[in-house]
C-alpha cells in the first residue's frame, strides 16, 4: 500500500490521533485526504477536504461513502472511553463506546468496502488498543469494545482478502490525547503512533504494536491469567 499519491479518509480527525493522522498523511504525499468528524467545521487541517461523518449514523456514512468514491486508504479512529466498569457501570455509556467502536466501524467498512475493491483494494487500518487484550479495573467496558473491534478486524480482513484490501490493526498503550487527559502517566506522542502505523501499512503488515506495553501485554496472552492479574487470585 503506497501511501504517496493515495486517497485517505480518517474518522474523527479534529483532534488527538485522528487529527495526527490526516497531518502525516499530507506530510507522506497522499494525494488526497478527507478529514472527517462529527462536527467538520472543527476541522482546521489547510489542505484537507473535510466531510461530516458520525460513525453512529448510517445516514452520515452513507452520504459520506457517496462524497468520497476514490478512497483507497481508511483509517478507522473515532472512538470514546467512558471509563465504566461492568457490574456497576452505566449501560448507556457501555453501548455509546460499542456503537462507537464496533458497529460504528463495522458499518464504515461496509459502505467503503465497495471503494476500497474498485480502486485496486487499498488498505483499511483499524485504530485499536492494548486494550483489546486486557482488562483495566476503572475502563472495562472499553476493554469489551477494543476486544470486539479486535475480531471485527481480524473477520474483516478475511472477508476482504479476496479483493486485496490490507486491513491492519494498530494496537498501543495510552497515548497523549484528550481521551487521557485525567491520567497522569507517561503517555506516547500521537507522532510517535501514527508513524508506526502509516510504517506498518506502507509495509502490508496485519498488524502494528506501537510500544513496549502493547507488545508485552500481547506476549502475557500465552501465560496463565494469574500471572497478569495476579490480584484475582483467591489467597
Ligand atoms: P480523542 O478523545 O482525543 O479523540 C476522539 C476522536 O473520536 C474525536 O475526533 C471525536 O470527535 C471522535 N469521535 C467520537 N465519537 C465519534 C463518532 N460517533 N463519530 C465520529 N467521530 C467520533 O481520542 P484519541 O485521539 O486518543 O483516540 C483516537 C483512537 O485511538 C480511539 O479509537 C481510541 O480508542 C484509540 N486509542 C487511544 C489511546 C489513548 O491513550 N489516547 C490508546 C489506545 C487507543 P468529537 O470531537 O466530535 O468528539
Amino acid at each position: 500500500m503506497d501511501i504517496t499519491g493515495s486517497v485517505a479518509l480518517v474518522t474523527g480527525a479534529n483532534r488527538g490521533i485522528g487529527r495526527q493522522f490526516a497531518l502525516d498523511l499530507l506530510e507522506r504525499g497522499a494525494a488526497k485526504v478527507y478529514a472527517t468528524a462529527r462536527n467538520p467545521h472543527s476541522i482546521d487541517i489547510p489542505g484537507v477536504r473535510t466531510l461530516a461523518l458520525d460513525v453512529t449514523d448510517p445516514a452520515s456514512i452513507a452520504a459520506a461513502a457517496a462524497a468520497a468514491p476514490d478512497v483507497n486508504l481508511l483509517i478507522n479512529n473515532a472512538g470514546v472511553s467512558a471509563h465504566q466498569n461492568l457490574v456497576t457501570g452505566d449501560l448507556a455509556k457501555m453501548h455509546a463506546e460499542v456503537d462507537t467502536m464496533v458497529w460504528g466501524p463495522l458499518s464504515v467498512i461496509r459502505a467503503f468496502a465497495p471503494a476500497l475493491e474498485r480502486n485496486g483494494g487499498g488498505a483499511i487500518l483499524n485504530v485499536l488498543s492494548a486494550m483489546s487484550w486486557f482488562s483495566y479495573d476503572g475502563a472495562n467496558s472499553y476493554a469489551v469494545a477494543k476486544a470486539a473491534e479486535w475480531a471485527v478486524t481480524n473477520g474483516v480482513r478475511l472477508e476482504l482478502a479476496k479483493h486485496g484490501t490490507l486491513v491492519t490493526a494498530l494496537h498501543m498503550g495510552a497515548v497523549d490525547t484528550d481521551m487521557m487527559a485525567g491520567f497522569d502517566i507517561d503517555k506516547l506522542p500521537p507522532s510517535e503512533v501514527v508513524r508506526a502505523a502509516l510504517d506498518g501499512v506502507q509495509a502490508g503488515r496485519l498488524e502494528v504494536l506501537a510500544d513496549d506495553w502493547s507488545r508485552h501485554v500481547k506476549a502475557a496472552l500465552a501465560g496463565d491469567p494469574s500471572a497478569f492479574y495476579p490480584q484475582t487470585v483467591p489467597a
